[in-house]
């Protein structure tokens, strides 16, 4: 299972003159790997997820998921990769239609015309996936925006998904909320599901395998995390922030405080303060 971007430049139909939202952009993302898409507000990130699972198709260029293009016309082909690859939004309140939390996680089941027997076992694996066994008959009304979330992302592991987009699922959370879908999708990741995680918090991205950075609809910086946050001064013109720990190290190393060129936890960065003494 593979995602593959072919020169792919995809433009809105604007008022005069259309907006060029992805730029001739060439990709590939591995399957079990964990991806975060970084940027500013507008560099194209929505746009570059909706690609992915054929939501909207390339203006020109070849956007394929399992060797198979987004492009085609054909229901059944166009089903199977929104089946493949799940989405995830920001807003947990738009996600939500039924007051059941149960008929919120078998609705894409039963649209994907899984049998009635499966549907339950299915909600039980999605709901114990991101800890919320126990609110299956709950309504979702009453949620912290974390677990809304945890909701979200069950009831599109309910559809067996093989890739998991989180398009800036976590920016609408206070850092509790934030922390619990970030845990829920390390977790899936362990267990075999591709992520790809879009933020403009790059602390989050410090576990991923690798970081695309994203401006005016381009990929302008692409590597594993420790390669990414060296370049700090690229980042900033990018408009994003290093991790707070990172940065600290960055600025200690700077000053000729000897510390490992490593990427930090802030604890691990304390540790390894004291030891520098
Ligand atoms: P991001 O998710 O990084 O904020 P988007 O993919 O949403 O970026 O947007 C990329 C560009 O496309 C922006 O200039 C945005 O204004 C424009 N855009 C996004 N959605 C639409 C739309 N539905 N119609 C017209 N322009 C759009
Ligand atoms: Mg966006």
């Amino acid at each position: 299972m593979s995602i593959k971007f072919d020169n792919v430049t995809y433009e809105y139909p604007g008022e005069g003159r259309p907006v060029v939202a992805v730029k001739e952009v060439s990709l590939e993302i591995a399957d079990g790997s964990f991806v975060c898409v970084c940027g500013e507000n507008g560099s194209g990130k929505s746009t570059l997820a909706k690609l992915m699972n054929g939501l909207i198709a390339p203006t020109s260029g070849v956007v394929t998921v399992d060797d198979k293009t987004t492009a085609t016309e054909e229901e059944a082909a166009l089903f199977a990769i929104r089946q493949k690859v799940g989405m995830v939004f920001q807003n947990p309140d738009n996600q939500m239609i039924a007051s059941i939390i149960e008929d919120e996680i078998a609705f894409g089941p039963e649209n994907l015309g899984v049998p009635r027997e499966e549907i339950g076992e299915r909600i039980d694996y999605a709901l114990s996936a991101v800890g919320m066994t126990e609110y299956r008959y709950n309504t979702p009304y009453k949620l912290s925006g974390g677990q809304k979330q945890r909701i979200a992302i069950a009831a599109v592991l309910a559809m067996k998904p093989e890739v998991l987009v989180l398009d800036e699922s976590t920016a609408m959370l206070d850092p509790k909320g934030r922390r619990e879908v970030l845990k829920v999708a390390e977790e899936l990741n362990r267990q075999g599901i591709t992520i790809v995680l879009i933020t403009h918090f790059m602390e989050e991205a410090t576990h991923a395998d690798r970081i695309i950075v994203m401006n005016e609809g381009r990929i302008v910086m692409d590597g594993a995390p420790a390669e990414i946050f060296r370049k700090r001064e690229e980042i900033e013109r990018y408009d994003l922030e290093l991790p707070v720990a990172d940065a600290i190290a960055a600025e200690l190393i700077g000053e000729g405080v000897p510390l490992p060129d490593k990427i930090y936890s802030e604890s691990e960065l304390a540790e390894a303060i004291c030891l520098s003494k």
